[in-house]
């Protein structure tokens, strides 16, 4: 069996032959190869955004704490 795990749940994900397609009996997802590679990739780049956007929170925090002592 693959030892793939689903992208939105992290559920297992079931390879089904006659749709090739990744099934996911947690969430439901069903997905091909190349949709779940394009999930993960997008969920990747949201991951560094979101990092990217909490880190600019910060620094705005930061520098508007300072500036109004
Ligand atoms: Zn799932």
């Amino acid at each position: 069996m693959s030892s793939n795990f689903c992208p939105e749940c992290g559920g297992v994900l079931f390879y089904d032959n006659l749709s090739r397609r990744y099934v996911c009996k947690s969430c439901g997802l069903y997905a091909t190869r190349e949709e779940i590679s394009d999930i993960k990739e997008r969920m990747k780049e949201e991951e560094i955004r979101e990092k990217k956007k909490k880190r600019e929170y910060k620094e705005y925090l930061e520098w508007w704490l300072k500036s109004n002592k």
